[in-house]
């Protein structure tokens, strides 16, 4: 991309700030007693002004309130969301598909700041209202070269008041040297090499580090339990079938063939190869896991398909177990 270019693209974006990412979206749900439980459940917020109607009436309220931090929620457009049309009038995504045709395909959520104008209860209907509000410059940060990109929503009621606004901003990023290129190049004056986007890290904790170390030694072992003998993976500290603490393992030889498989196209992720195929292996042994099918064409995936694993370094911090085909 030749400066002028580049210049032709930003004149693209910043035709985006200013306007309303789409129509007005009211939430599907009003306000209510059930959503309002579940999420005080699972954050573990143990405050009674939201599930004991007793408790918030002697507060003064008329009854329970909503948690403030789930303002956002109640005017979600929920899952298909992730489905909708490009260009179906919803500028956020005409804007994000001109950063992806560019080589910005990278995209990190990078900081909120929300205000609230007063509690919600049951019965209250939330709508949001967002606009593209801002677009930086062209920015040289750690996970690429990208633009920041500002977003506001104004919260109404039922009645058109304001309940609330957010503040949410975006990274979109050139993650990789090939996109970099695409997009013209690092900025004048800035000729230091760029991270390479590594694969998000696994988890290790007490129970299955072992395992992951094992990979680092080119190893695919299988847990086995020392009661019965049944192989068991993820690995895991208690047998499901005679409840026995005690286990050790067996390596795996490596050859089994697909169970089932998808292939992740949408978005992508900086550090991972495109297309990426995710397969459940059924390992000769027994038990299946979920790792890559790499070497040959998504077309040419079927279930049943005989393949071997390959315990292969894929970046600069990652060992895994890829699958060939066989
Ligand atoms: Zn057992």
């Amino acid at each position: 991309m030749t400066p002028e270019d580049t210049q032709a693209f930003e004149a693209r974006i910043r035709a985006y700030v200013g306007r309303e990412m789409g129509p007005p979206r009211r939430g599907h749900d009003d306000v209510n007693h059930a959503m309002i439980r579940h999420w005080a459940e699972v954050t573990g917020d143990g405050n009674p002004l939201y599930t004991d109607e007793k408790f918030a009436r002697a507060s003064g309220r008329k009854g329970i309130i909503a948690p403030p931090t789930m303002l956002a929620i109640w005017a979600m457009e929920g899952y298909p969301m992730a489905f909708a049309q490009s260009g179906s009038g919803n500028a956020q995504r005409e804007l994000h598909n001109v950063f992806e045709e560019h080589g910005y395909t990278g995209v990190l959520g990078t900081n909120t700041i929300t205000e609230f104008y007063r509690e919600l209860q049951p019965g209250d209907q939330v709508t949001a209202h967002t606009v593209i509000d801002s677009i930086s410059d062209r920015k040289k940060t750690g996970r690429g070269v990208g633009y920041f990109i500002e977003t506001v929503t104004k919260f109404t009621d039922q009645h058109g008041e304001p309940v609330g606004r957010q503040v949410f901003r975006t990274l979109r990023f050139a993650p990789n040297a090939e996109a970099l290129a695409a997009s013209g190049g690092a900025p004048a004056g800035e000729a230091a090499p760029l991270e390479v986007p590594t694969r998000i890290q696994s988890p290790r904790g007490h129970d299955n580090a072992w395992w992951w170390e094992a990979i680092d030694q080119g190893k695919l072992l299988i847990q086995r339990c020392k009661g019965c003998g049944t192989l068991r993976h993820p690995p895991r500290p208690m047998c499901g079938n005679c409840q026995s603490l005690e286990w050790d393992s067996v390596e795996s030889s490596l050859e089994g063939e697909v169970y089932s498989y998808t292939e992740v196209s949408y978005p992508k992720f900086p550090g991972y190869p495109s297309p990426l195929l995710c397969g459940l292996i059924q390992l000769r042994e027994g038990t299946r896991l979920v790792a890559n099918i790499v070497g040959c064409d998504p077309a040419d995936v079927r279930i049943g398909m005989k393949v071997k694993g390959r315990v292969e370094r894929v970046d600069a911090k990652t060992v895994l177990p890829n699958f060939y085909p066989a």
